[in-house]
């Protein structure tokens, strides 16, 4: 059944790319019939993790793996991670911080809308060095470094185009003479596939990425890999712990072994809990995404784009296709500037997304007064009518 069917919610014609708030990408046929096959038998959800977590490892060249909820999800228990470690007790206590290390120390150019979610595990964020370049000022190592003490957690680096940033290999580097692990934020880092080692090659501790952005997963997952004694933690963290201890799964690693006076409760990742069918959808969307050729994608999206632009090239506007060979972006990018004069990009942008088919636009460069459209999430056969949507309200604009 569709989601007009099930609640009657109209579907959006998506050309504003892998966004949250528009369901992230369509599932492709075997992604979606992984997860409804997963949905119709139970398994021990551990177990299920501990697969998963593995391929995700191999894949990413990193000592471990895990599911999180979404690339968010995994800052929130990455970040639970550096703070209370293996300690059951401090697991306990969280988000409530007292006597623990709880600081994480940030670049100012990364404080972005999701460093809240490195926040709710009751990490205290620190910023440091300048935003901007030369003449405003950059961030220098030796401030990274001087805001570390003993009560550093972590240190968090977010994937993007920041200038005068202290790189991830030089701050892995100030991490590792610290003894203070590096979390990273590559929630959008991908494509290129190649991404997806990157990171942790450069010296992070854990590296998080959506599963339903690019990666074509589920919207409610996320990667997380990284050094085995944090993965360790995350998992034991996110666990639902209604067991005895002579019956938890994993009472020989850490009971009779004695690494852990029990078992830690039920944690701070708990509301954050990952399904099997997640789990499943992940993993067969990651397969695909590493079996993607991505010039061919590329050029699927280009040929989508490309579509549009001709169809309101006789219309009150300018349209510019920018390649990424050119710009450098991981996606092909259709630019159209309104020249009618009538309306704002915004009221075009709502015009858009609430009239018949619906049609979202990125509001990527709408202070630059351009409508921007994506091709990563559209489908072939939604093309057509995007493109006869697009060109009859740019006629009136
Ligand atoms: C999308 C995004 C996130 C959140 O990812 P989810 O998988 O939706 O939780 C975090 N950080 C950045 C930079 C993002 O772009």
């Amino acid at each position: 059944m569709s989601l007009s069917e099930v609640l009657g919610v109209k579907p959006v014609i998506n050309l504003a790319g892998p966004l949250t708030r528009l369901g992230g990408m369509p599932l492709e046929p075997d992604v979606a019939q992984a997860m409804a096959e997963a949905g119709h038998s139970c398994a021990r959800v551990e177990d299920v993790q501990e697969a998963a977590g593995r391929y995700l490892a191999e894949v990413c060249g990193a000592e471990a793996g895990y599911v999180t909820s979404g690339a968010a999800a995994g800052l929130t228990v990455g970040a639970a991670a550096c703070i209370a470690g293996r300690s059951p007790a401090a697991m306990d206590q969280l988000p409530d911080t007292t006597g623990l290390p709880n600081e994480i120390v940030v670049q100012r150019a990364h404080v972005t809308a999701y460093s809240h979610a490195l926040r709710v595990s009751g990490a205290r964020l620190v910023d440091v060095g300048y935003v901007g370049y030369p003449g405003q000022g950059i961030t220098w190592p030796w401030q990274v470094e001087a805001a570390i003490n003993d009560r550093t957690a972590a240190i968090f680096y977010s994937v993007g185009s920041s200038r005068g940033i202290v790189e991830l290999p030089e701050l892995a580097e100030i991490g590792r003479r610290h003894d203070v692990p590096v979390i990273v934020d590559a929630a959008a880092a991908l494509p290129p596939k190649e991404n997806l080692r990157k990171f942790i090659q450069h010296g992070a501790d854990l590296v998080t990425f959506s599963g339903g952005k690019a990666i074509g997963g589920p919207q409610a997952s996320g990667i997380l890999v990284g050094r085995k004694d944090l993965i360790e933690s995350v998992a034991l963290q996110h666990q639902d712990m209604d067991v005895y201890p002579e019956t938890w799964t994993w009472r020989e690693q850490y009971l009779e072994s004695h690494v852990l006076p029990g078992p830690p409760h039920h944690g701070l990742g708990r509301p954050m809990k990952v399904a099997k069918e997640e789990i499943a959808g992940l993993v067969v969307a990651l397969r695909r995404f590493l079996e993607q050729d991505e010039a061919a994608e590329q050029q699927r999206q280009n040929e989508a784009l490309q579509a549009i632009a001709d169809r309101v090239s006789n219309l009150p506007c300018r349209a510019e296709l920018q390649d990424p060979s050119v710009t450098g972006r991981p996606y092909p990018l259709l630019l159209i500037f309104p020249e009618g004069g009538k309306r704002t990009v915004a009221d075009l942008t709502n015009e858009l997304i609430e009239g018949d088919p619906s049609v979202a636009v990125s509001q990527g460069f709408m202070d630059l007064g351009a409508i921007a459209l994506l091709a990563t999430a559209v489908r072939k056969d939604q093309v057509e009518s995007a493109a006869d949507r697009i060109a009859e309200v740019l006629a009136d604009a």
